[in-house]
């Protein structure tokens, strides 16, 4: 068994959609970054790449590169899954946090998670989605930022 922890944080913008899980959320504000910044898929992807020992995510998916611009995390994810999948791991259980007060996360949280299962091929059972404030301080208390975390067990 190996065990992945993955962590990310986007600046909330206007002028940009927010996707977090790969669903795309009713938000006046979106999250800043090369790729569609869908931070939970971020941390997703993260925490495999960890747990399989393959590196981090701006390794694989440079945000210098022109071709990463603007595009689905759901597509880097796939990759990911590829990757650590291709390596003869399979996933025993993700468990994901968001951080995120200025968007309420609740009535996503099943959609994301079968979107997740869709995107893994694994049961929804396997994938646990946790929301959480940040008690109204630092930058996603101020609605400026969401973060999210992943662990990850690889078998
Ligand atoms: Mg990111």
């Amino acid at each position: 068994m190996r065990i992945g922890l993955g962590h990310d944080l986007h600046q909330l913008v206007e002028g940009r959609k927010l996707f977090l899980g790969g669903i795309e959320i009713a938000s006046d504000k979106g999250l800043l970054g090369h790729s569609d910044a869908d931070v939970l898929l971020h941390a997703v992807c993260d925490a495999m790449l960890g747990a399989a020992g393959l590196g981090d995510i701006g390794e694989h998916f440079p945000d210098t590169d022109p071709k990463f611009k603007d595009i689905s995390s759901v597509v880097l994810l796939r990759q990911v899954y590829q990757l650590v999948g291709g390596k003869g791991h399979q996933i025993e259980n993700i468990d994901c946090t968001i951080f995120s007060e200025a968007i309420k996360i609740a009535p996503y949280k099943v959609q994301i998670r079968e979107n997740i299962s869709d995107i893994l091929c694994i049961p929804t059972e396997r994938i646990n989605i946790k929301a959480k404030t940040n008690e109204k301080l630092g930058p996603i208390g101020e609605g400026k930022a969401i973060a999210a975390s992943c662990a990850v067990l690889l078998t």
